[in-house]
Order: structure tokens, then C-alpha cells, then sequence
């Protein structure tokens, strides 16, 4: 552009032509990959990307709203003049766009471009009524979050009518089974729709809608197209009932209703495997140190990392060739998930992402069944006299026991937890009494060494108030050292005597 100001700064919308979207789609769908359900989750979903290269290949343009600010100029009297001004700097701008004096010219402006919505080159889900004048738009000023000299009058969706083929479940990273519909490609607005989402299992019956249905399928700019409901007039008994299935389509486990979405239950579920795991290494779950997010999902795409279970009986040296881990970091790693071998058993069942069973739960559950025998024993009895026996806890309702019972009563459930039992997890029934002593501790003799992550003194508080006792010399009496970095004689002796060596990490995982 040229007259440019010292400083402008100007708003504007990220956006992607029809034509450009249904080309990039059909590239993507050539390539065997995910479609982009509209326009604007193209968009969306394209912006996050983080690898610049994607980015220019898109075809995303930009185009200026607003003009915001001037320095070195003389800013803009209206908004009009405004747009004139970005245009003549070189951006985009729209060209639908009018300059009238009242609400009924401004009606007249929305129903004219709503009626050759079809025909504009990219999606709109209705206009924008903005005030001209700046001095105006000073004099009215802002609400908390939008400016009161700016309004929206959005179209009505888009509707079309198609056959509906099929439903597929799709299970996401939570184990929630979704049904997508399958339809008979549909040219909604300029844009070829093939799926929509049911939401659930209710919203399929609540609307009666069978397969082989011709549905009617709304599409507004930003979600994801959704069914309205059957053309009931239309149907000639070909249609067929819909089952939603009772076994997660990924896996075969079993699913359970919770609210109005059903889950699969299976700890080993594909689909959910890393959700799972990152939940369970998690700070709110077992805090395990020297894996992360970014590792679970790196070391299930290298193949390594397979199922909950094996984050127990991980194949170091194939982590240590693999891009990003050294032997520190592998390390590390394996540190980390030695030192959570241990967990409280009410840590370990809440970390296991059962529905309904978060911290507070499982820590009532297990002062009452505190071994994992006796909560996997509870499979062996009758549903119902299994579910009276969770219900008799305070806290848990019959939601919370079906939920637990259908978890443990799970074979596949059982060989996992089976399987981290063979891996050495093994998982403490440690139960807080009403003093703050922390059974494990409690009479323990502790010797404390080496540097540590906080003071000596305040260790030695931390212990004794879980009911341990802290000396200063290591002897045959003593049960642990606590040795921190530089650990020295007191070390050596430890280990003269077979006295446990405990690092600061086991003794706080004890504590906790
Ligand atoms: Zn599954």
C-alpha cells in the first residue's frame, strides 16, 4: 500500500473460501484424511496447526473489519472511510457492505444478502451493523466485552433434506461413544455434507429417527451439521430401527450409560489409551515425574506404550533410541515410575479414570475395601448384594457402586490390574487416623542425610508428625535412611548395615 502511517493496527477475520475448502477437502480425503466439517473448523483447526509450511499450503485469506489505530495520521471520521483507508493499504476487504440511515434500511440489507448468500464466495452466517460515525461510537462506548455501537443479525441455517445411510459410533478420548450419522452427500450452502452429528442414544429415539430415513439436516456457519428429525411423511417401510450397541465398536468392552452418553469401561481401550495414561502419570492422579503428555503420546505412536498396564513394563533401552530421550531423561522416567510403584490404593483407583470414582470417592471406597483383592472380590458376588455392600458407604450412591462393579467385574479390567500387580505396583492401604499418623510411618526410625529439597528440621517435622521418629546416627535400630543429595558416612553405614535407603521422592509418596 502506499501513505502508510507510522503505526496502524487494524482487526480483521481468518477466513477460507468455499471453493478453496471443498479442493482442500478433497485433497485430504484423496490422502485418507479427516475432512473439516465446515469452513470455519477448517479454519479453526488450521491456525492451531503449528508447522508454518501447513499453514501457507491452506487456503486462508485475511480480511480487515476494523481499523483500530493510527499513528502519524489523522484517524478516520466514519467507518467508511475507514475501509476506503485499508483498502487503499492493501487489505482485503469486504465488499458486501452498505451504508444506510435506519433500522428498516438496515433489515433491507440483511434479507438482500441472505437471499444471494449463495451465490457470495465464502460462508456467512449473517451481517454485522456497525455505527459510521467515530464521534458516535465514542459517545456510546463498551459493554464488559463488545462495544454497544456493533451489533450482529445472523441468518437463519441452512437446511437440507438427504437419505440417511447409517450410523457409526465414534469413541473419543474419554471412552464416550458418539453416533455420527452417514449421509447421502448433501450440498448444504455451497458446502458437501456427509456426516452429522446424534449426540447420543435419547436424541436418536426422542426423534424417532431410523436408518434409511430421509432427514432433514441443518448446517449454520460454525457447527458441526447436526439432524433435525425425520421426514416422516416420506417413509415407505424399508426404514430400519437403529441399536445402539452395548460394546464399544474399538474394543469390545463394555458399555455403560452414565447421564446421557454411554462409555466404554475398558481400561484398555485404544481409543482411550492415551487419555488414560496421561491421567494416570498426572499431578492429580499418581505424580509420576520424568514423563509427561507429549511422552505418553510419542511412546504409543513408536509402538511402545500399547496399554495402561505396560506404562509399568516399559522397554527402556527401545525409549532411549527413540528422537528427544538420552539416558538422563530415560532415567529419569524410569525413577519416576519406580518411585509411584507404591501408591495409596485410594490414589491408585482414582487414577484409574473409573466414571464416577474421583479422589474423594475412591478414598471412602478403599477405607472400607482396602486391598485391590478385596475391591476385585467384589466382582464374585451377586450384582445386587455387591451393590448393597458399596451402598451401605457413606457417599456412594447406586450410580457411583454400578459404576465400580461393572469396572471390576470387566476380565479385561482384571488382567490389567493383574498385569501392573506382575510388574510391581503394588499399592498401599494406607488409612489416615484421626491424629495425622500415616500407617507405614508410625513408629519407624528415620535418619536423615544428604541435601534435601527443604530444610533437615522441616523434615524432620514432616516425619514425626506422621507419627515416624527422626535420630540423628544410623544404627541396626534404624529402618531408613532418607539420603539426599551428597549423602556421605551416615550412607555408607546404611549400607554396612542393610538399613533402607529411601530417596526424598519414596519418603514423600510414603507420606502423602
Ligand atoms: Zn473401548
Amino acid at each position: 500500500g502506499e501513505d502508510l502511517p507510522e503505526v496502524l493496527e487494524v482487526r480483521g477475520e481468518v477466513m477460507m473460501p468455499i471453493a478453496g475448502f471443498n479442493a482442500m477437502n478433497d485433497d485430504l480425503r484423496t490422502n485418507g484424511e479427516q475432512v473439516f466439517a465446515n469452513p470455519r473448523n477448517a479454519t479453526a483447526g488450521t491456525l492451531k496447526r503449528l508447522d508454518p509450511a501447513v499453514v501457507a499450503s491452506r487456503p486462508l485469506r485475511f480480511m480487515c473489519y476494523e481499523v483500530v489505530r493510527v499513528v502519524g495520521q489523522d484517524m478516520f471520521a466514519t467507518h467508511a472511510d475507514a475501509m476506503q483507508g485499508a483498502k487503499k493499504w492493501g487489505f482485503a476487504v469486504s465488499k458486501y457492505s452498505a451504508l444506510v440511515s435506519d433500522a428498516v434500511g438496515m433489515i433491507k440489507f440483511h434479507d438482500d444478502i441472505e437471499s444471494r448468500r449463495d451465490e457470495i464466495e465464502y460462508e456467512m452466517d449473517g451481517v454485522v451493523y456497525k455505527v459510521d460515525s467515530q464521534v458516535l461510537r465514542d459517545l456510546l462506548g463498551s459493554r464488559a466485552r463488545t462495544p454497544r455501537w456493533v451489533c450482529a443479525h445472523k441468518f437463519a441455517p441452512r437446511e437440507e433434506t438427504t437419505k440417511l445411510l447409517d450410523i457409526l459410533i465414534q469413541v473419543g478420548r474419554t471412552g464416550r461413544l458418539t453416533p455420527r450419522a452417514v449421509l447421502d452427500p448433501v450440498n448444504i450452502g455451497g458446502v458437501i455434507v456427509q456426516h452429522a452429528t446424534l449426540h447420543h442414544a435419547a436424541y436418536i429415539s426422542d426423534l424417532d429417527i431410523k436408518l434409511g430415513d430421509q432427514v432433514l439436516v441443518r448446517r449454520a456457519g460454525d457447527v458441526i451439521p447436526q439432524i433435525v428429525g425425520p421426514v416422516l411423511g416420506v417413509r415407505d417401510g424399508s426404514e430400519r430401527e437403529f441399536v445402539f450397541p452395548s460394546e464399544c465398536p474399538e474394543c469390545g468392552g463394555v458399555a455403560k450409560a452414565n447421564g446421557e452418553h454411554c462409555f466404554c469401561m475398558n481400561i484398555d481401550c485404544p481409543a482411550q489409551l492415551i487419555r488414560r495414561v496421561q491421567y494416570m502419570v498426572s499431578r492429580v492422579a499418581l505424580n509420576i515425574d520424568g514423563i509427561g503428555d507429549k511422552a505418553v503420546v510419542q511412546l504409543h505412536a513408536e509402538g511402545l506404550l500399547n496399554s495402561v498396564e505396560q506404562l509399568f513394563n516399559l522397554d527402556y533401552e527401545a525409549i532411549a533410541s527413540l528422537d528427544g530421550w538420552g539416558e538422563k531423561s530415560v532415567a529419569a522416567m524410569r525413577d519416576g515410575i519406580a518411585a509411584a510403584l507404591q501408591p495409596k490404593l485410594d490414589k491408585f483407583i482414582s487414577s484409574l479414570g473409573i466414571p464416577d470414582i474421583g479422589p474423594e470417592t475412591s478414598r471412602v471406597v478403599c477405607a472400607k475395601f482396602n486391598s485391590i483383592g478385596a475391591l476385585l472380590s467384589l466382582a464374585d458376588n451377586e450384582h445386587e448384594q455387591a451393590v448393597e455392600r458399596l451402598s451401605e458407604i457413606e457417599g456412594v450412591g447406586k450410580e457411583v457402586a454400578g459404576s465400580l462393579l461393572q469396572f471390576v467385574s470387566s476380565s479385561k479390567n482384571q488382567a490389567a490390574l493383574n498385569a501392573m500387580i506382575g510388574y510391581g505396583l503394588r499399592p498401599q492401604s494406607v488409612v489416615l487416623s484421626e491424629d495425622g499418623h500415616v500407617d507405614g510411618i508410625v513408629s519407624k526410625v528415620f535418619v536423615l542425610t544428604g541435601s534435601l529439597s527443604c530444610s533437615r528440621p522441616e523434615m524432620k517435622a514432616i516425619i514425626e508428625a506422621a507419627g515416624g521418629k527422626v535420630t540423628s546416627t544410623v544404627s541396626k535400630k534404624t529402618d531408613y535412611l532418607v539420603a539426599g543429595d551428597k549423602a556421605g558416612s551416615k550412607l555408607t553405614k546404611a549400607q554396612e548395615l542393610g538399613v533402607e535407603v529411601l530417596n526424598e521422592q519414596q519418603v514423600r509418596a510414603m507420606l502423602a
